[in-house]
């Protein structure tokens, strides 16, 4: 059965049906669900007690449950370890910026992309995440901390792309007016590259950020790191990229990530140069985190300043992602293998 807080609103209108309940239920369950977030339906006094019995026996809601969280005396980055219903975990983090807080969300439970610098991989894939469950992780961030969310990136432990649904799903939810109504151009989904869906992506388009996960400017060094290039080549993804900004006018973001010795030449900053040339994108440069298990090291100041340098000159539009929540130590993906691993 799919949880109830998982469902559009058409589909809600359904179900209330079903129930023999007059349809205006549906926009005060969706209410309850999506703005008020909350959990408990005996909460939801506007129901009848013979609603909220039905609903309690038929749908059960699950909070996604705190089991710990991390917060960075240095800029108040925080760190969410989430239980789900079936016991697995997953992390969510809240940054806060400028222009306003924004969600880093995981979309699935592990990962099966096998990226080698990456933690999230390396016990594979357990399951996709509902949209309840993505959701989760934005609403329980906005009860425990009452924030107020502006921005979201999927950028968690997972492939969206991989889970591409559910994703669309969530983006109806977390999008729509009578719920959290955040825009769409305030969504960042990040991808390693699944060419055919970036291809639907763009016949949908939405105005949502794109970023892709390159992390290297030719197949042989890119198959050494991320094992997706042997299935979609960097031809195909970026052929599949140029499609997508003509389709839908958007810029799109690649993060590379510079690992010593590995990516971090300026020999690569210039294969870089001639593969983005021309693109409407953006470049961030992502100094590697290094994991324990891997044997990846972050690149040098040095080389990461020389490398921006290279793509700026060429204008092509480069930041080097600032480091949040160092104090709280905990690396892309790496906060809940330290968890599962104690
Ligand atoms: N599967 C998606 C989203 C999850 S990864 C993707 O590949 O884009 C989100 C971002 O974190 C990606 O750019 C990924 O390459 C990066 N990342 C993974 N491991 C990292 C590490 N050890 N240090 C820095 N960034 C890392």
């Amino acid at each position: 059965m799919e949880e109830i807080n998982s469902l559009s609103f058409i589909e809600l209108e359904k179900v209330v049906k079903n129930l023999s309940e007059n349809s205006f239920r549906a926009k005060q369950l969706f209410n309850w669900f999506h703005e008020k977030l909350v959990y408990d339906y005996d909460k939801m006094t506007n129901l009848s007690l013979s609603l909220r019995n039905k609903l309690k026996e038929k749908y059960p809601l699950y909070e996604l449950y705190i089991v710990q969280k991390l917060v960075s005396n240095i800029d108040g980055t925080k760190k969410y370890l989430f239980k789900l219903q079936d016991g697995n975990i997953i992390e969510s983090v809240l940054m806060k910026y400028k222009h306003g807080a924004s969600v880093c969300i995981s979309t699935q439970v592990g990962c099966r992309m096998g990226c080698k610098f990456c933690a999230s991989t390396i016990d594979g894939l357990v399951r996709n995440l509902t949209p309840a469950e993505m959701l989760g992780q934005v609403y329980s961030i906005i009860n425990d901390t009452n924030e107020k969310v502006s921005n979201i990136v999927m950028m968690g432990t997972g492939e969206p792309l991989e889970n591409y649904e559910n994703m669309l799903k969530f983006l109806e939810l977390i999008n729509n007016e009578q719920g959290q109504n955040i825009g769409i151009r305030h969504i960042t989904i990040s991808t390693c590259g699944i060419a055919p869906k970036i291809l639907e992506l763009a016949d949908l388009n939405f105005g949502l950020t794109l970023a892709i996960s390159l992390h290297a400017t030719t197949n042989d060094k890119r198959c050494k790191i991320m094992p997706i290039t042997n299935k979609y080549s960097l031809e195909d993804i970026l052929d599949a990229v140029k499609i997508y900004i003509t389709k839908t006018n958007r810029r799109v973001t690649f993060e590379y990530g510079l690992i010593l010795g590995k990516n971090d030449s300026q020999e690569d900053a210039k294969e870089l140069v001639t593969l983005l040339k021309g693109l409407n994108c953006h470049v961030n440069l992502i100094p590697i985190n290094t994991i324990d298990e891997k044997d990846y090291k972050a690149s040098s100041t040095k080389n990461i300043a020389e490398f921006a340098k290279i793509l700026n000159a060429q204008n092509i539009q480069t930041t080097i992602r600032r480091k949040l929540g160092e104090d709280i130590d905990a690396a892309c993906g790496q906060l809940r293998r330290r968890f599962v691993n104690l």
